[in-house]
């Protein structure tokens, strides 16, 4: 045995404190008074997870909001500002921003990245050129997976496949698309769909961006899905479309996912930021609700999407703030949602992303993160901070407790 830590409380089991044992980077034991020779951390009863998953993160077009101007703060002014502000990208500079986000991620206990990186005949590779060293060399403290995708079209935007091909290559990654920002959404889905079966990948799409819900792509997805037999290989994100949905529809459409088996990841900083920007007065969330989409069987993640650009102007990098964020404007009050939306960014986001190994069982990887909080519970709506994160067994985070200093 490597590590043992002490009086650890497990997700689940408010009740009782147990000892995890670590060996060579896999869990090794669970169970009350561990010993063996190891180095000791006591946990003192605090709440010990499997780590955070981001499933959508752009690390490739982070903290560039100095470069930009965001004055009417909707989907399209972002989508040109960032277009701009590429064009002076390098990958040195994409690298050093990627960099600064990545750490940020790993600090608040993130342990698994699915990174959504664009490639197109504007940008080039350079984008991949700057994040893909970032996978060998934060290997330490993070799994981070490349998903390839078209942001500014692709049947529209000549020469995009081909440097998708070429970037997929390199990755080893999944391809994602991006539908809403193509001259035929329908035809770019198709492509993706040809592309994934021949090369054999799993497919992560932004989709439904708006809140007019007609004319839902997700249609159109699952029926691609079902038609292949890509059921758990399919995700998509934003689906902010669904939010518009009155409950019956709503329901019918989430029975649809469900037999389709696509997952669906709600990102609610962005959604919130760039929605409902026509409306000066009662202005809707635009954030779908995630937790209602898991009563009809439908899997789903909470994450990040952007971090400090004109798409998303805020950013810590925390999953824990966004599974908080995410409870505030959904109204989720009962214990078994806030429940759930932890599970939402640590074991659902893990099943999203079709990890192996993932979760606080014995033969896992050692992936944990240690919480100032004894329950899941209190993790969500308390926003415990993370004294501790170990990958494969390794400690790759220590904060200290903040203290009052009393007179
Ligand atoms: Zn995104």
């Amino acid at each position: 045995m490597d590590l043992i830590l002490r009086n650890a409380r497990l997700p689940g089991q408010p009740d009782r404190t147990v000892d995890i044992g670590i060996a060579k980077g896999k869990i090794a034991a669970i169970k009350q008074n561990l010993s063996a020779d190891a180095e000791i951390i006591d946990l003192g009863g605090r709440l010990a997870s499997a780590g955070f998953v981001e499933t959508h993160l752009h690390l490739d077009k982070s903290c560039i909001l100095d470069r930009c101007s965001a004055s009417r703060g909707d989907l399209d002014e972002a989508i040109s500002e960032v277009a701009k502000a590429k064009k002076s990208f390098t990958p040195e500079d994409v690298y050093n921003r990627a960099k600064r986000t990545l750490e940020r991620c790993i600090l608040n206990g993130t342990t698994h990245i699915r990174t959504q990186l664009e490639v197109d005949p504007g940008i080039g590779l350079k984008g991949l050129e700057g994040v893909l060293p970032l996978v060998k060399e934060y290997a330490w403290a993070v799994d981070l997976e490349v998903c390839v995708f078209p942001q500014e079209g692709m049947l529209n935007n000549p020469g995009t496949e081909e440097l998708m091909l070429e970037a997929l290559r390199r990755s080893g990654g999944l391809i994602g698309a991006c539908p809403y920002t193509d001259s035929d959404p329908h035809g770019q889905i198709d492509r993706i769909y040809a592309l994934a079966r021949e090369h054999d990948l799993d497919i992560d799409m932004h989709l439904d961006f708006t809140l007019d819900p007609a004319d839902m792509d997700l249609l159109h997805v699952c029926k691609r899905t079902d038609e292949f037999k890509y059921g758990g290989r399919v995700a998509i994100g934003h689906v902010t479309k669904l939010s518009a949905l009155p409950s019956e529809k709503f329901s019918a459409t989430a029975k649809r996912l469900q037999s389709a088996g696509v997952a669906l990841t709600v990102l609610p900083s962005t959604d919130i930021y760039l929605m409902g920007r026509a409306h000066d007065h009662h202005v809707p969330r635009g954030v779908t609700a995630a937790h209602k989409l898991l009563h009809h069987g439908v899997n789903c993640s909470l994450a990040t999407n952007n971090v400090l650009n004109p798409f998303t102007p805020f950013g810590d990098c925390s999953l824990l703030r966004m599974a908080n964020l995410y409870a505030n404007i959904a109204q989720v009050g009962t214990a078994d949602d806030i429940a759930e939306c932890f599970q939402m960014v640590t074991s659902r986001a893990a099943k999203l992303m079709n990890l192996s190994g993932y979760g606080l069982k014995v033969g896992n990887n050692a992936d944990i993160v240690v919480l100032d909080c004894e329950t899941i519970h209190a993790a969500v709506r308390e926003l415990a901070p993370v004294l501790y994160a170990f990958k494969r067994g390794r400690k790759t985070v220590t904060r200290e407790p903040a203290r009052l200093h009393r007179p």
